[in-house]
């Protein structure tokens, strides 16, 4: 082991591919894996990249789709894990789903027989102040290694829980309905007065809303999930559960807003959303993290007047979830601030998913082996996939109210002169995509 090593702790996602970038470079890479002396409650297996859960990658379309489009950017970069799902594909459709035994042991294997790499199996618990490392330990996270990174960090920095409220495309919510205005018009400037965009509803649309919330499919935690969660963000299904008003009293409270498109007539309650990217062209409905099933959440959400064609940029969720609140502690090379020597990739740095957290390792491997070699490279544009999450969970995402973000159109800045809208959606993401490709291509170009 030379101090040019490179360490990498967590051999999931993020961490095999990160090892694979790393080592093709040149690199000698350890990957320290604590599984399966030490197990979290979600892997049954001591193999790497185990799919904990859905055996999917989500769409294969790298035209219409950003997960997609991630794919593509990850064969281009010749990915670990594109190539083992390639390998191990079972028919889905326009998805990219595998035979997940297969697939961890095609990465195990190739990981293993890699003449630059070493796995050491047995966990870190410490942030080292020497050395070259990327952390990818995961939404399970160990216990003690999370003590370590919130003694770092700031405990108010890390995460456990993940308590998503549902994401909506900006152009997709009816703004003859709702209006823009913050409570009581708060706010220095007209752009402060007027940060919050506000769905009306009357009695009716809220009794029948409270019923549909009350008999909507749940899914139920898993044991161990729920501690230290339900002080601060209760699901709005169990807030609904304590009783039919304790919506209006809390996120759902009228008070201080006059519907703009219909001023005399005074809400019965108003569902706020906020923005979530500098963009604006996500926002989040504030308060309404949910355990509602999937199907149920699209059903229930597009009852709210205003969002009856709400196109989700995500779901809702509340599950375990360590993560980093990356915008305010990574630079634009994942590097933390505070330790520059230590760099975080994966779920553990915001972003959600599979597909998402094997990108941010395939990009942390490239950046460190890079710096190792004394030829550092700058990450992707935020035009391509890869490069418009790293943009959003290091800088574009709004710190304060930071929650793990999948890969959605919504994160790429507009191609100019194309119409916004439903209408133009198919021709507008197809030059996102076109425009991705070429720039990813140029990125890739530009470091050989
Ligand atoms: C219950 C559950 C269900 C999920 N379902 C889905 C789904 O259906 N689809 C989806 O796309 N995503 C799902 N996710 C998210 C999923 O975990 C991530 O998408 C993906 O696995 C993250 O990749 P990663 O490399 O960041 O973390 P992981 O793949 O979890 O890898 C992290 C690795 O670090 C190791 N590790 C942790 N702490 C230490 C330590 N201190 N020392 C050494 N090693 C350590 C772990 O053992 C693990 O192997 C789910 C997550 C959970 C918790």
């Amino acid at each position: 082991m030379t101090d040019k090593t490179l360490h990498i702790v967590g051999g999931g996602m993020a961490g095999s591919e990160a090892a694979w970038q790393a080592a093709n470079l040149g690199i000698q890479v350890v990957i320290h894996e604590m599984r399966p002396k030490v197990e979290t409650f979600a892997h049954q297996t001591g193999n790497l990249a185990e799919m904990v859960c859905s055996n999917s990658f989500r769409s294969d379309d790298s035209e219409q789709n950003a997960v997609g489009l991630l794919h593509w950017e990850m064969r281009a970069a010749n990915g670990l894990i594109m190539a083992a799902a390639e390998q191990h594909r079972l028919p889905a459709g326009g998805a990219l789903a595998v035979d997940r035994d297969a697939f961890a042991e095609f990465v195990t294997e190739k990981i293993n027989a890699h003449p630059n790499i070493t796995v050491e199996f047995g966990e870190v618990n410490e942030i080292p102040s020497t050395g070259t490392w990327i952390f990818a330990t995961g939404p399970l996270t160990s216990p003690a290694l999370g003590q370590a990174i919130a003694k770092e960090t700031g405990a108010d920095r890390l995460a456990f829980f993940d308590a998503i409220a549902p994401i909506i495309y900006h152009d997709s919510i009816n703004m003859d309905v709702a209006w823009m205005q913050s409570r009581y018009d708060k706010g220095e400037t007209e752009e402060e007065q007027k940060a919050y965009l506000n769905c009306p509803m009357t009695k009716d649309q809220y009794e029948a809303f409270i019923d549909a919330l009350l008999e909507a499919d749940k899914t139920e935690f898993h044991e161990g999930e729920t501690a230290g969660y339900f002080d601060g963000c209760l699901p709005i299904e169990v807030m609904a559960e304590r009783g039919r008003e304790t919506l209006r009293f809390g996120p759902m409270k009228p008070v201080g807003l006059t519907n703009a498109n219909d001023p005399e007539n005074k809400p019965y309650a108003v569902v706020q959303l906020r923005r979530d990217n500098k963009l604006g062209t996500l926002y989040n409905i504030v308060g309404f993290q949910t355990k509602m099933k999937y199907g149920a959440q699209a059903d229930v959400f597009k009852m709210i007047p205003g969002l009856e064609d709400a196109k989700f940029a995500r779901l809702g969720g509340i599950h375990r979830n360590t993560f980093l609140n990356s915008p305010t502690l990574l630079d634009d090379q994942m590097r933390l601030k505070s330790k520059p020597n230590i760099r975080f990739a994966g779920q553990v740095t915001g972003v959600e998913g599979y597909v998402e957290s094997a990108a941010m390792g395939l990009l942390a491997g490239r950046l460190a082996a890079h710096e190792i070699l004394g030829k550092p490279i700058t990450s992707p544009p935020g035009t391509t996939a890869t490069g418009a999450l790293i943009h959003h969970i290091t800088g574009g995402a709004e710190a304060k109210t930071f929650q793990p973000m999948n890969v959605n159109f919504g994160l790429f800045p507009p191609v100019e002169g194309l119409k916004s809208g439903r209408r133009g959606r198919k021709d507008r993401y197809k030059a996102y995509t076109d425009r991705a490709k070429s720039q990813f291509n140029e990125w890739l170009e530009g470091q050989s």
